[in-house]
């Protein structure tokens, strides 16, 4: 028996997370109380009648199932409902301002949709006999003209699906490199102020990874970066902009010692929206440097799903590149280079970080986005997006504490933290406050640099209406936090459901769905 029934009218939903309203259904105006599909479903319901062909059964040689597999059936209506439902619990970008820091969430222009969706683009399989995928070759080809031309760097890995996965390739470039000298450095220097994703990626390539602090300017300190190096180090890996916000002035004096020193410089150029046409990471020394197309080049967030985050490569590191890549011949066709073709001409390539070609959707959004803007258009961004967050920094430094403020103007995001707030209150009351007012929170506690840390990133593409209204939401907020407004502490009061328990969340999730009676009896 399920514990509810098929309306998703549960008795403990009355007046739950509802602001004291008690309703029949759990429903909150037009937003819909929505059960899991185990709960709503039914093995004996299905929306498709599929005719059982006796010859495809027999062709399965006594590997047919037959026990029923108790996936829950819904007629087409509430399956479709099911889902429309859940999607509306989401927030998104095309519903509001999403002022995530170090995620760039930012509109992805329709335009790029729709050239994304042309059959040509949209329906080629990358098993197609390669005379036939020509246009789509080209594509990649002239995105990564592009990237290499922005970046001033010398060749460019295509293939990985996301910005981490761009790091580990970097990383695996600089290995290879150590390698075919005979090298057996091991120890890769992250900054404080760099992604978390950075140790990460080295300690997952096998690399031993080694903190270094940052000054009070919230950047890379250079001396403790110097005496640091030494014939162990592989090389360091610098987030440019930071995590703080800020460009790291000391960029080309980081890479001369490193290299001088006989290692390599990776740069996390996830935050390239901030520098894009104004810097080109080729001058500052550079040896690798993925490129998140979702941030920067405005394709979609994948949420796991389908990203891309190329690796813009220097004259040292190319060699060493991922397979397959795109060839262009004299003749103006197109080939792909695989192992079996790369013979001479790539033989040092640490081999594939995926299994064809890269992520055909988001290269054909990112090219459509560059050329619709072309080179001016793209540091007119860069311009916008640290303008945008300079405004944010700048109207909010009143009531919220900026502990880089001093440090001179930011680039795209805006850092504040807890300093300030009445006993008792914290950076995570703000967030969930913001959540009242309509707001997905910004990054909160990230990065690890500032106490209770919030990281607004606005980007270049809301206008001054929005940023002003968003200032006002958290300006309020903040001011209760300050007052020490007893009503924040147990925000949300207007979402779906009221304040989580996060440790529990995080330290005892429940991945498994179990029917109620089950569920009792495993506790
Ligand atoms: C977003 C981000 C990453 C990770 O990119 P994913 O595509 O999420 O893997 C790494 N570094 C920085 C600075 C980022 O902002």
């Amino acid at each position: 028996m399920n514990a509810i029934n098929q309306s998703g009218w549960k008795p403990e939903m009355v007046g739950e997370g509802r602001h004291d309203v008690k309703t029949y259904t759990g429903n909150k105006a037009l937003m819909l109380e929505e059960p899991l599909i185990f709960e709503i479903g039914n093995n004996s319901t299905t929306g498709v009648d599929l005719a059982v062909s006796p010859k495809v059964i027999s062709r399965l040689g006594n590997l047919e199932r037959h026990r029923d597999i108790a996936l829950p059936g819904l007629s087409e209506p509430e399956a479709v409902r099911h889902y429309t439902r859940l999607s509306r619990q989401n927030y998104a970008i095309d519903l509001g301002f999403f002022p995530l820091g170090s995620c760039t969430m930012k509109h992805n222009p329709r335009l790029n949709e729709k050239v994304a969706r042309m059959a040509g683009f949209a329906d080629v399989h990358p098993m197609q006999p390669i005379e036939t995928v020509q246009g789509a070759l080209a594509v990649i080809n002239e995105l990564a003209v592009w990237l290499i031309e922005l970046t001033g760097m010398h060749g460019v890995a295509m293939t990985p699906k996301a910005g981490a996965h761009g790091e580990l390739c970097g990383i695996l470039c600089i290995k290879a490199a150590l390698e075919a000298r005979g090298d057996k450095r091991s120890v890769i220097l992250v900054p404080e102020s760099a992604h978390g994703t950075n140790p990460a990626t080295a300690a997952f390539a096998g690399f031993s990874v080694e903190n270094i602090p940052a000054t009070s300017e919230g950047r890379v300190d250079l001396a403790a970066l110097k005496s640091r190096l030494g014939p162990d180090v592989a090389g360091v890996m610098i987030t440019n902009p930071n995590t703080c916000g800020l460009f790291e002035r000391d960029m080309k004096a980081i890479s001369d010692a490193v290299h001088a020193a006989g290692g390599y410089v990776y740069c996390d150029g996830a935050n390239f929206n901030a520098i894009v046409g104004r810097v080109r990471p080729g001058d500052l020394g550079i040896d690798a440097m993925h490129i998140n197309l979702h941030k920067t080049f405005s394709t979609p967030h994948g949420g796991g799903g389908p990203g891309s985050g190329p690796v813009v490569l220097s004259e040292a590191l190319s060699p060493f590149g991922p397979l397959p890549f795109t060839e262009r011949h004299a003749d103006g066709h197109f080939s792909l280079v695989e192992e079996e073709t790369a013979g001479e001409r790539h033989p040092h390539s640490f081999g594939r970080m995926t299994a064809f070609h890269g992520q055909m959707g988001m290269f054909t959004r990112a090219l459509s986005y560059i050329m619709s803007h072309g080179a001016d258009g793209l540091r007119q961004v860069a311009e916008d997006a640290v303008l945008n967050a300079n405004y944010i920094l700048r109207s909010l430094e009143d009531v919220l504490d900026a502990p880089f403020a001093h440090s001179g103007p930011c680039m795209h995001e805006a850092l504040f933290s807890d300093d300030g707030m009445a006993e008792g209150f914290s950076t995570l009351d703000i967030a969930k406050g913001l959540i009242d007012e309509g707001y997905h929170p910004m990054t909160v506690y990230f990065p690890l640099v500032v106490h209770g840390a919030m990281l607004v990133e606005p980007t270049e593409t809301e206008s001054k209406a929005t940023l002003d209204q968003f200032i006002g939401a958290l300006r309020s907020v903040a001011e209760r936090a300050k007052a020490g407004d007893p009503l924040l502490k147990s925000a949300p009061h207007h979402a779906p459901r009221r304040r989580l328990d996060e440790t529990q969340a995080a330290r005892k999730p429940i991945l498994v769905w179990r029917e109620p009676e089950q569920a009792v009896a495993a506790e």
